[in-house]
């Protein structure tokens, strides 16, 4: 047995936990858990629990649905909203197939895999994300709109303000199952806020993200409030993204940071940003997996609608910020347009995919966007080689079809899955008469 897998046997007797809950992603992004008994889990860390695959969003065909969920010992931590008699426990697992290899299905997997073959060519993957979503009094189940909780917005401190009580119990709780937060602050919108989680290896801050938003989801239902990621829920206020901050280690150095360089960026950097920009298109469907995401990348809000790359450009799909300038170890990039509705595995696997294609095929960065890139005209971004992002859902499902990278990175299983699910969505979603439609015509035609 192995010096963790001790150390949360140790734990389960010392804390009096007696359930654990063992957690994965389906392709979609939505946790899974299954409960298991402390004493199970000797058993659980040798051969799995196996769960049928077929009944899981995107894991299986139902002819090989037998899979094993072995819990990774590293990320054992106690539940800290269970406070009422004896405590929760809880795993992310890994999914196994039958014979111990690793399921083609289960998105942590995807997303380990592009690691290791990152870390081939020497290179660890760090993120660090900004989530964004609002707080709710209500969530209306007819589809009408919610009311937020407060109407402040960006940076606004009011003195009880119910944004400020939420985010310091969130943090709390956050901390408390080992995740560091750095920043937090209310967002544009009403009821609107933002929570920044500290650089973590990619895997860490994926799995952080799952936690993250039951975290969120929990502690507004204990203050009976509603939390939403949902990317964009009024037509009038901001969508709720997920920027993210990435770079790329060699060891210890930063392989982004090139001292005297402009920006202070490498050649890496430079090269890594030019794989995001090319791919950009292909990639959207994963990193915006929702109708509703392409609501808020429409231009405007602080959200990309183009790809584009600038040092202070909040109109710029990709940033290089500015706010430390001389320390090497901070540079970094922001890729702006995902959303915390994301599956963050498979965005995040997809998102270093391109950078290290980039990297791989030596890609020139074209120029900077020093204008805001919402203003400029068609012909104007047209003269400038300033593509649009997906309009639409539908559009970056036909992107993604043809993208070679995306079937390489996600594997074929997963690739197939998520195309045919989101092809469904757009189908159901393209049939749907709404209010908007109505409210126009039926008083004049
Ligand atoms: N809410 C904006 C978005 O959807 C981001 C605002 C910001 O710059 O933090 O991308
Ligand atoms: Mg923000
Ligand atoms: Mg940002």
């Amino acid at each position: 047995m192995g010096k963790q897998q001790d150390f949360v046997l140790r734990a389960l007797e010392e804390r009096d936990v007696r359930f654990v809950r063992l957690w994965f992603t389906d392709v979609l992004g939505y946790l899974k858990s299954v409960a298991v008994a402390p004493a199970e889990l000797e058993s659980a860390f040798a051969e799995g629990i196996g769960f049928d695959g077929s009944a899981i969003e995107g894991f299986a065909r139902v002819t090989e649905a037998d899979m094993l969920a072995l819990p990774d010992p590293s990320t054992f931590q106690i539940l800290p909203w269970r406070t009422d008699g004896p405590s929760t426990g809880r795993m992310f697992c890994d999914i196994v197939m039958p014979d111990g290899s690793p399921s083609y299905a289960d998105p942590r997997y995807v997303l380990k895999r592009t690691l290791s073959n990152a870390a081939e060519k020497g290179f660890t993957f760090y993120t660090h994300p900004e989530i964004e979503f609002y707080l709710f009094k209500d969530n209306p189940r007819d589809g009408s709109e919610p009311t937020p909780v407060d109407s402040s917005g960006y940076f606004d401190h009011t003195a009880q303000s119910m944004g400020a009580d939420f985010r310091r119990e969130a943090i709390t709780m956050l901390e408390a199952m080992g995740i560091s937060v750095e920043y937090s602050h209310h967002e544009g919108g009403p009821g609107q806020n933002e929570i920044d989680l500290r650089y973590a290896d990619a895997l860490s801050t994926a799995d952080n993200i799952m936690t993250f938003r039951t975290v969120i989801r929990e502690v507004a239902l204990s203050q009976g409030i509603w939390a939403s990621f949902m990317p964009k829920p009024f037509t009038e206020h901001p969508g709720s993204g997920m920027h993210t901050h990435l770079s790329l280690f060699e060891g210890d150095a930063n392989a982004f940071y090139e001292p005297g360089a402009e920006y202070q960026l490498s050649k890496t950097g430079r090269s890594f940003i030019g794989g995001v920009l090319r791919h950009a298109g292909e990639i959207t469907a994963v990193t915006n997996q929702w109708v509703n995401s392409y609501k808020r990348l429409i231009g405007g809000g602080e959200a990309p609608a183009h790809v584009a790359w600038g040092h202070n450009n909040r109109s710029a799909l990709v940033r290089v910020p500015m706010y430390k300038p001389l320390k090497g170890q901070s540079t970094r990039i922001e890729v702006r347009s995902l959303d915390a509705a994301c599956n963050p595995y498979l965005a995040f696997a997809v998102i270093l995919a391109a950078g290290m294609k980039g990297i791989e095929e030596g890609y020139e960065l074209p120029r900077e966007a020093e204008d805001d890139v919402w203003a400029l005209t068609e012909r104007e971004r047209k003269s400038l080689g300033i593509d649009p992002l997906p309009e639409n859902l539908d559009e970056a499902i036909g992107m993604a079809e043809d993208s070679e990278l995306l079937a390489e990175t996600l594997g074929e299983h997963v690739f197939d899955f998520f195309l045919r699910n989101k092809r469904a969505e757009w189908a159901a979603y393209r049939e749907q008469v709404t209010a908007y439609e109505r409210s126009r015509m039926l008083p004049v035609i």
